[in-house]
């Protein structure tokens, strides 16, 4: 994988200095639906990008897939079997995923303030509940004996590991999310209790990293973090989900994680771990890494104006639908995701136009891009968000000014 330049497709094909999705462009696609905006994602880039991880992992370790990145039905069961397993945060997702055709056993929920309601759904349907906490625990337990059920619990450890070398904070320190490692012996023993399976333990580090030397020391932490907390307890070590984290690039300077060093080093880790844990089942979980970019975001051009020297072009989407691509999902500076404008890709280089790409609604957050260069947008041009195939759609506040969904399809 080669870092995109600036304004390229990226994964994409042109055709006619048209963007190509799923072989058509989306003028054609747009004809087909009836209506911009829509989010479209290519069902080839995201096969072959579990490909890429099945060649580029250890061959025994699972494979799941974290529904929040994109949760589209379509897409879910066009995964489904091309994945081990997936991860859920809600009993919504669990259900989606079990439309998709996920078996029960390979679905895991996790996520803080699970209600008494969403832990009895999830102890109904005989999936794997991550525990976030010793009162959560303590409510599966009560469940369990007035539903006269078992539970099938996994503890989800808040590492204890910083990692050095880089800006990112990952993990260790305060954090709403599972239960403090040092906490976790405590939590073992409360596990034995004949209403309870224990699964065993899951380790998510962080997300969207782009160092490759930070994923491989993580994942090294987690697999010496599991041997020490197993060490002293007597329960056995089923599953162990070392987290994903794998980012994608967005920003210029942004460049694709290194995969075959990835590779290396967990299969040193991984087989040091199995030689202790033979019967232990090693799970990776991704969502940003597999689907997001595989999907386009597209609006069409409604308005172009100038104001005081700075050129609006105006679309039919925005922030209500791409949250993250306005830059209000967690960036602390705003940067543009990569744009293109998808009627005219590649057009004389001397029309390209430094404009602002903003949607509809009346704030000022309310942009796609700012300060781009790009094929002079005219009214009517269809401009393509790229990137968009995780963390879109179902992150994005829909229901703000009132304006119509997107669709989405799958091609
Ligand atoms: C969100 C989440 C993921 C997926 O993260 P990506 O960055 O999309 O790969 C995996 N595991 C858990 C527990 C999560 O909350």
């Amino acid at each position: 994988m080669k870092k995109a330049p600036e304004h390229s497709p990226y994964l994409f094909t042109v055709t006619e200095q048209k963007l190509i999705v799923g072989g058509k462009t989306l003028d054609e696609l747009a004809d087909e639906l009836g209506q911009t905006p829509f989010y479209v994602y290519d069902k080839k880039l995201i096969q072959e990008r579990i490909q890429l991880l099945r060649q580029n992992l250890p061959e025994k370790i699972k494979l799941h897939y974290a529904v929040k990145a994109n949760p589209f039905a379509e897409l879910l069961a066009f995964i489904s079997p091309l994945v081990d397993g997936m991860d859920v945060a809600s009993p919504a997702e669990m259900e989606l995923a079990i439309a998709a055709g996920q078996s029960i056993n390979n679905i895991s929920f996790a996520g803080p303030g699970k209600t008494d309601k969403e832990l009895q759904q999830a102890i109904n349907a005989g999936i794997t509940l991550n525990v976030e906490s010793l009162n959560e625990l303590q409510r599966i337990k009560q469940l369990c004996r007035d539903l006269a059920q078992k539970a099938y619990v996994a503890i989800r450890v808040n590492p204890d590991f910083e990692l050095k070398s880089s800006g990112m904070t990952m993990a260790g320190g305060a954090k709403p999310f599972g239960i403090d490692s040092e906490q976790v012996p405590q939590v073992l023993e409360a596990m034995t209790d004949d209403s309870l399976v224990f699964r065993g333990l899951h380790i998510f580090w962080g997300s969207q990293n782009l160092n490759t030397d930070n994923i491989i020391s993580a994942q090294q932490a987690t697999f010496e973090l599991a041997r020490q907390l197993m060490k002293q307890s007597s329960l056995a070590l089923k599953t162990l989900n070392i987290g994903g984290g794998f980012g994608i690039p967005y920003f210029p300077g942004d460049t694709p994680i290194d995969l075959a060093r990835i590779k290396q080093a967990l299969s040193q880790n991984m087989n040091s771990f199995t030689s202790t844990f033979p019967d232990t089942e090693v799970i990776i979980e991704l969502g940003r890494f597999i689907v997001g970019e595989a999907g386009v975001y597209c609006s069409r051009v409604i308005d172009k104006k100038v104001s005081r020297g700075k050129t609006f072009v105006v679309v039919d989407g925005g922030m209500h639908h791409h949250l993250a691509a306005s830059g209000n999902l967690g960036q602390v500076i705003r940067k543009n995701y990569p744009v293109l404008n998808a009627s005219r890709v590649r057009d004389n280089p001397e029309t390209q136009e430094n404009v602002s790409i903003v949607g509809p609604l009346c704030t000022p957050l309310d942009i796609l891009a700012n300060n781009v260069s790009l094929p002079s947008p005219e009214i009517g041009d269809l401009i393509a968000v790229l990137q968009s195939g995780a963390y879109g759609a179902s992150a994005s506040p829909q229901g703000f000014l009132s304006h119509p969904a997107p669709i989405e399809t799958l091609v």
